[in-house]
């Protein structure tokens, strides 16, 4: 494990990293023999450039699994990033401005918590469905599952066996935010993303202190499956925008007028 002040990472497999962010969000650094992939960049929370600089050297490059503040928040510690068209959109650059980062920052009751000013604007490029960053001697491919947001994107290493799913099939599933897709549109990359985990890759998100698992992809999917049917069925409560309930893990927060969408 190295740590830096808010900053903690671990190898979690062949040259792959997870950084976690003061436990609030996790970043993944995939290592190849001429240049390194950054999944994500954390809220913020002072720099996580030191913790990389202790990991390699090697060009980084920047992808982003979607346009969220929790993981856009680094972004200016880069000199560009890639990310979906779809998530180009006012609705996702306003929800990831700084100010938001800090926000969550405040709201996290994080000790002590520095967000130094930004360093560069970082240029953004288009991430395209099926795009590949050949890191020398290991390539990672992007696949497009619009859901979480618009234009979300997991990242698949083949060789590896391992998927980066940010967002899109946690635990505690998002469906209820600005910009998110309906349910039924979802489904399509979520069942994507299962067929991975099918196949023995091993999954990895934004969120969790772990590795994610089978059981859990295939629970949050059936969970979508009950709101689906109850939607189409006329039985959905209008008032719930939980399933099960906000108590319990697995769960999925969601919009009742979106379901079918
Ligand atoms: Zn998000």
């Amino acid at each position: 494990m190295i740590t830096t002040k808010y900053h903690s990472a671990s190898e979690i497999g062949n040259n792959a990293w997870k950084i976690s962010e003061s436990g609030m969000v996790n970043c993944y650094l995939l290592l190849g023999n001429s240049g390194a992939l950054l999944i994500d960049t954390g809220i913020g929370l002072g720099n996580v450039k030191e913790i990389i600089d202790k990991i390699t050297a090697l060009p980084i490059t920047v992808v982003l699994t979607h346009m969220h503040p929790d993981h856009a928040g680094g972004l200016s510690h880069f000199h560009e990033y890639y990310v979906m068209k779809e998530d180009f959109a006012m609705s996702y650059s306003f929800l990831s401005m700084p100010v938001f980062s800090r926000i969550m920052i405040k709201m996290s009751k994080i000790k002590d918590p520095i967000m130094p000013k930004l360093f560069y604007h970082s240029v953004r490029h288009e991430l395209i469905d099926g795009q590949m960053f050949n890191l020398g001697g290991r390539t990672v491919h992007a696949m497009a599952v619009p859901g979480h947001t618009k234009g979300s994107a997991v990242f698949i290493d083949d060789a590896n066996k391992m998927i980066f799913t940010g967002d899109d099939i946690n635990i505690s599933l998002w469906m209820h935010l600005p910009g998110c897709t309906g349910m039924k549109t979802w489904q399509t990359g979520a069942k994507q993303i299962i067929e991975y985990f099918e196949k023995g890759y091993s999954g990895w998100d934004g969120h969790s202190e772990g590795q994610q698992t089978e059981e859990q992809v295939k629970t949050t999917y059936h969970l979508s499956e009950e709101l689906i049917q109850e939607a189409e069925e006329g039985t959905l409560d209008k008032k719930e925008n939980f399933i099960p309930n906000k108590d319990t893990f697995h769960q999925i927060r969601y919009q009742p007028k979106r379901i079918l969408q």
